[in-house]
C-alpha cells in the first residue's frame, strides 16, 4: 500500500498527537504517502485533507489534544455520508486509513472497511472501555490528572474535615474512578458496573470517623446512577459529616501525555503502518499485557469489556 490517511475522531485523549506523529513518521520511513485528515470523519466528508512530511508532527509529542482536531459526525453515520467520504478517499487515492479513537469511531471504522477501505484502528479515548485491549491511549494521563486533583482535594478535605465527592468521566466504564481511587486512596469507589449502595458508603464514613479520620474521599464516575449533588446530600444528611462536590469533567481531557500513553501509541500507530504496508485486513490494534495485538476489526469491537472485580475489592480492602 503506498498511500494511507490518519485521523481523530470522538473525544480527544492525551496521546493522539503522540499517535498521528508515529503514524507519519513510521509510513514516511517505509516510503509510504501519509495525508492527514481534520476533524475526525466530518473532515474526511469535506474534504479536509492535507500531506503530511516530518516537520508537519515536529513539537507534538508532549501536547494534549490532537492536532489534527476531532469531531462527532452525524452525517458519517448515514450510508450517503460514508458514501460521500469513500469518493473523498477515493479522489486522493488513500486505500488505507488509520482512526484513533474510542469505540464509536472505531466502528465507523468498521463501515468504512466494509466498503473496500482497510482500517486500522488505534484505541485513543481517556475511557479504557474498549473490550479487547487492555489499556487505550489517554487512559493513563487522564487517571493521573485526576490523582493530581484527588491528592489536592485530600488537603482541604482534611483541614475542614469534609467529605468530597469527586465525579470523574465513565458512563458505562468505572475504570478511571477505579484506577485513580485505589490510587489515590478513596474512601469509596462508585462504579456503573457495580450496585450503588448509600448505605455501604455511608458506613464506611461513620466507621472512618470513628477512628479518627480527618477527610472521606467518595469517587464516583459518571455513570453511576446517582447525581453528585444528591449524593453529597444524602451522605451529609446520614452521616452529619460536611460534603462537598467536586465535577472534574473536561479536565480530565487535557495535559501532557503520560510516558505509558505516549509509548502506547507510538506502538499501536506502528503496527499500524506495519499492517497497511503488507496489506493485511484491517485491524484494531491495542495491547495485552506487555504485547503489542492486533485483531480482526470487527470481531475486536464485538468483545465486551471485563471489569476488574479484583482491583475493586482490593481498593475496598485498602480503605477499610
Ligand atoms: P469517546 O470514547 O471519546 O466517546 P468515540 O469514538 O466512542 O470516542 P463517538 O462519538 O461514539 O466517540 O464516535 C465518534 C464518531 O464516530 C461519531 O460522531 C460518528 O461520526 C462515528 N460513529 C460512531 N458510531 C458509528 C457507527 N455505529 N457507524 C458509523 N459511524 C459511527
Amino acid at each position: 500500500m503506498k498511500r494511507i490517511g490518519v485521523l481523530t475522531s470522538g473525544g480527544d485523549a492525551p496521546g493522539m498527537n503522540a499517535a498521528v506523529r508515529a503514524v507519519v513518521r513510521c509510513g514516511l520511513d517505509r516510503g509510504m504517502e501519509v495525508y492527514g485528515i481534520q476533524r475526525g470523519y466530518e473532515g474526511l466528508i469535506e474534504g479536509a485533507i492535507k500531506e503530511m512530511d516530518m516537520s508537519s508532527v515536529g513539537d507534538i509529542l508532549h501536547r494534549g489534544g490532537t492536532i489534527l482536531r476531532t469531531a462527532r459526525s452525524e452525517r458519517f453515520k448515514t450510508e450517503e455520508g460514508q458514501k460521500h467520504a469513500l469518493n473523498v478517499l477515493s479522489a486522493f487515492g488513500i486505500e488505507g486509513l488509520v482512526v484513533i479513537g474510542g469505540d464509536g469511531s472505531l466502528r465507523g471504522g468498521l463501515e468504512l472497511s466494509q466498503r473496500g477501505i482497510t482500517v486500522m484502528g488505534l484505541p485513543g479515548t481517556i475511557d479504557n472501555d474498549l473490550g479487547y485491549t487492555d489499556y487505550t491511549i489517554g487512559f493513563d494521563t487522564a487517571v493521573n490528572t485526576v490523582l493530581s486533583a484527588v491528592t489536592n482535594i485530600r488537603d482541604t478535605s482534611s483541614s475542614h474535615e469534609r467529605a468530597t465527592v469527586i465525579e470523574v468521566m465513565g458512563r458505562h466504564c468505572g475504570d478511571i474512578a477505579l484506577y485513580a481511587g485505589l490510587t489515590g486512596g478513596a474512601d469509596n469507589i462508585l462504579v456503573p458496573e457495580m450496585p450503588f449502595d448509600i448505605n455501604k458508603v455511608c458506613k464506611k464514613i461513620i466507621q472512618g470517623k470513628n477512628r479518627g479520620k480527618m477527610h472521606d474521599i467518595i469517587m464516583k464516575a459518571e455513570g453511576v446512577g446517582v447525581d453528585a449533588k444528591e449524593l453529597a446530600q444524602m451522605v451529609e444528611e446520614r452521616t452529619g459529616k460536611e460534603t462537598r462536590v467536586v465535577i472534574l469533567a473536561y479536565l480530565q481531557r487535557g495535559g501532557s501525555p503520560t510516558a505509558k500513553d505516549r509509548m502506547l501509541a507510538s506502538q499501536t500507530a506502528s503496527k499500524a503502518v506495519e499492517l497497511l504496508y503488507d496489506d493485511e485486513d484491517s485491524k484494531a490494534i491495542g495491547i495485552c499485557g506487555s504485547e503489542i495485538v492486533a485483531y480482526d476489526l470487527e470481531e475486536a469491537l464485538s468483545i465486551k469489556r471485563p471489569f476488574d472485580t479484583d482491583l475493586y475489592h482490593l481498593a475496598d480492602v485498602l480503605s477499610k
